[in-house]
């Protein structure tokens, strides 16, 4: 096995940094707690003193370094053109290389996330004890807890670990058509909350004439192991999805998780090399990853769909607003694609979002350890999503649903729905068949049922418990 990589500080990019405070106006975090330890600014001016031993490392230090959703708001901002991002990841790096990571973290980092086997053995054990743990809430889908719990507030809604995970209910190839191979990248979310989100893409891949592949080997792809520092766990699970994906001939591995595919597409090549995996290989395995909604649009999707039907059919259609999650249209570039998908979608209006790409305060394991912050910021995405009186909420990313579901919730505004960009095509391409059917005298429900939504995967919410 290749050895850790040297536990070494990033000075040569904090100090960059000229502290001229752009990033200020743009973070969420300091929006919602306005001190300077919850900048860029002060968190590359901490990396530094640390770096010159001006400052000792501290659990303190620790708790400034992860009080940061990596959204990406201040790199984007930044004139000096500082990768705040990449400082504070190897600063992380370097804080668990010295002093290790918190106990509970590094229990479930570096042993269950890092072994496939391990993290679904404490998925499934999660899933036959969260009726004891946690009630459904009457008016949704989503649990809260029975009782104080460590890490769960009162107040927060979260998703029940699916009865089916996606990929016990799809492996291999899935489904066979005459068009391009592509494999399905799930993810974590994915693959034990959400697993219709997966569903929808094989259906909406497979309407499309794609072969579709769910490569039985993948695992997750780390992005929460390399947010808590825990480089050498994410290096070996990018080396197993690496071995997954060669297993099949694809033309296109696609991903339905923005926070994956950022991943994937930014740090998997650094992570490869240094597992030893050759440049060819890691090559052949990244130049196929996208995001579905690149997918989508490189395959010509919204001039498939059309505009105008909804007056021919005389129909009242929804109305939808869409969130960008942050490690997708800042990080990967996407945000035009999924906004002309969803507005040429018949049976759909669009209407858009003030700050529709301001961080909706999930941030994986941020949203854990700094709750009451993570909920003033999701406060305002909800704001922002009541002005525009949309009906349902759309985005690319399973953590941005969970978060914005909460925020509803919290609310009393569940009669707001939230959706995967994959559900809302895939049901509206359903719908639309059905019709045609029906025009045509046919039942119009043989196609959208027999491709295995409902029957195979619970769409509804609330599984296991
Ligand atoms: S905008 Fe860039 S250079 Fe200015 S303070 Fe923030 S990180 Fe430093
Ligand atoms: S990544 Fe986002 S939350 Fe973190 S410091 Fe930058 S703007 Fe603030």
């Amino acid at each position: 096995m290749p050895k850790s990589k040297d536990h070494r500080l990033p000075t040569n990019i904090s100090s960059k940094c000229v502290k001229c405070g752009t990033c200020h106006s743009v973070c969420p975090v300091f929006d919602a707690v306005p001190t300077e330890s919850h900048t860029a600014r002060g968190k590359m001016a901490l990396i530094e003193a640390v770096a010159q031993g001006r400052l000792e490392e501290s659990e303190r230090y620790r708790d400034y370094l992860e009080a940061c959703l990596l959204c990406g708001a201040c790199q984007e901002a930044c004139p000096n053109e500082v990768p705040t991002l990449a400082a504070m990841l190897e600063a992380r790096e370097s804080l668990a290389g010295r002093m290790g990571l918190k106990t509970g973290k590094g229990m479930i980092l570096n042993h269950l996330l890092a072994t496939a086997r391990g993290f679904r053995l404490a998925m499934r054990t999660g899933r036959a004890v969260q009726g004891l743990m946690f009630r459904r809430i009457p008016e949704s889908s989503g649990l809260r807890r029975r009782f104080p719990l460590p890490l769960i507030p009162e107040d927060r809604t979260i998703p029940g670990v699916a009865r089916d995970f996606f990929t016990d209910l799809y492996t291999g190839t899935v489904r066979t058509g005459s068009g391009p191979r592509v494999g399905i990248f799930a993810g974590c979310m994915t693959n034990y909350f959400y697993p219709e989100t997966g569903a929808d893409m094989v259906d909406l891949l497979g309407m499309l004439g794609a072969t579709v592949v769910v490569p039985e080997g993948q695992v997750c792809c780390g992005m929460p192991a390399l947010a808590g520092g825990a480089r050498d766990t994410v290096r070996d699970l990018a080396m197993q999805n690496l071995e997954a994906f060669e297993e099949y001939d694809l033309d296109a591995i696609v991903t339905g998780c923005a926070s994956c595919g950022g991943n994937l597409k930014d740090n998997f090549r650094a992570l490869l090399a240094e597992a030893g995996a050759s440049e060819p290989r890691i090559e052949a395995f990244l130049s196929k990853v996208m995001d579905i909604n690149e997918y989508l649009a490189r395959m010509g999707l919204p001039s498939r769909t059309g505009e105008g039907a909804d007056e021919e059919a005389g129909r009242e259609p929804l109305t939808v607003t869409y969130h960008h999650p942050c490690h997708l249209g800042r990080l990967q570039g996407v945000k035009e694609e999924p906004v002309r998908l969803i507005q040429a979608l018949p049976g759909v209006r669009y209407v858009p979002m003030e700050e529709a790409d301001r961080c909706c305060g999930m941030g994986g394991s941020f949203s854990i350890e700094n709750y009451d912050i993570s909920k003033r910021i999701n406060d305002r995405k909800v704001d922002r999503i009541l002005e525009t009186g949309a009906q349902a909420v759309v985005t690319s990313c399973p953590a941005c649903i969970l978060h914005i579901r909460d925020g509803l919730r919290r609310r009393g505004r569940a009669d707001v729905e939230v959706h995967h960009v994959a559900e809302l095509i895939t049901r509206r391409m359903e719908e639309e068949e059905v019709e045609s059917g029906k025009e045509k005298g046919e039942s119009g429900r043989g196609d959208a049922e027999t491709r295995g939504r409902g029957e195979e995967v619970s769409c509804e919410g609330e599984r296991g418990g």
